[in-house]
């Protein structure tokens, strides 16, 4: 019987179905051990060994594991592993043109969030030499609320400060991963109104705030700093009677506008 006859009667076996249940083995080894990261695993011969399957399979469920920051392969050591860290892995997905309009919204609402959700930790943790700091990045701050929009480099050195001093390396490293998202967010249209410049809290204003150790009024100051983008979300949508969420902001009658 030739190979195309035998093809038609026996159907072929799903390779990927095995690097995925080699990948699952894998990962319920990895957790009855009781493996921790810098543990190294055995290797790639002897897992092969182990579960009767070929090196290449075993090397491709590897591969999965590494691009999911699971294990790394280290010079002498072999494999170990790893604690993944949690925004390089959504950073590989976090690119903003392929992102739907529905993503890069909750993006641009996730960072307002945290923003002023972070006010707590800021004011506690925030050393003098922090402040000095701040005071020394927003010195030349200019009134313009619109100046400090467009300068997004100073946008991201003030703001950055204040993810470093909350010491949560996990929260900064999702700053690096939402501004991006958030400028684009901003940047393309999406979320786009305009609204006139009435009243703003500038950073220096948030740092005097800072500097008196005041967590409510920081949290409170961060919250209009940001209002203008709030009001972006807010904002009734065309046609409707609701806003775009069905949501309404309690803070839409003081004319307050900021861009920032
Ligand atoms: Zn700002």
């Amino acid at each position: 019987m030739n190979t195309e006859d035998l093809k038609s009667l026996i159907p072929a076996v799903d390779t990927r179905s095995l690097v995925d249940r080699v990948e699952m083995n894998l990962m319920d080894f990895f957790i009855k051990r009781n493996l921790k990261p810098g543990d190294p695993i055995p290797k790639e011969i002897e897992l092969s060994a182990a579960m009767g399957v070929s090196r290449t399979v075993i090397r491709e469920s590897l591969n999965r594991l590494k691009t999911m920051g699971l294990v790394e392969a280290k010079k002498h050591r072999g494999t170990i592993i790893k604690s993944p860290d949690i925004a390089e892995i959504l950073q590989k997905s976090m690119i903003p043109r392929i992102l739907n309009e529905t993503t890069l919204r909750d993006v641009f609402e996730m960072r307002l969030i945290l923003e002023v959700g972070m006010a707590d930790l800021v004011v506690s943790r925030a050393s003098d030499q922090d402040i000095e700091e701040l005071f020394e990045i927003v010195k030349d701050e200019s009134l313009q609320s619109a100046d400090t929009l467009f300068d997004v480099d100073y946008e991201i050195r003030f703001h950055g400060k204040l993810y470093e001093i909350t010491g949560n390396e996990t929260l900064k490293s999702f700053q690096g991963l939402l501004l991006p998202i958030f400028n684009y967010a901003y940047s393309s249209g999406l979320i786009n109104k305009h609204f006139e410049n009435k009243h703003y809290v500038s950073h220096k204003e948030l740092v005097e705030t800072l500097r008196h150790r005041d967590a409510d009024k920081f949290r409170n100051d961060m919250r209009w700093h940001l209002e203008n983008h709030f009001r972006r979300i807010m904002v009734k949508a065309e046609g409707s009677s609701e806003n775009g969420y069905g949501i309404k902001s309690s803070f839409n009658s003081s004319g307050r506008n900021s861009l920032s």
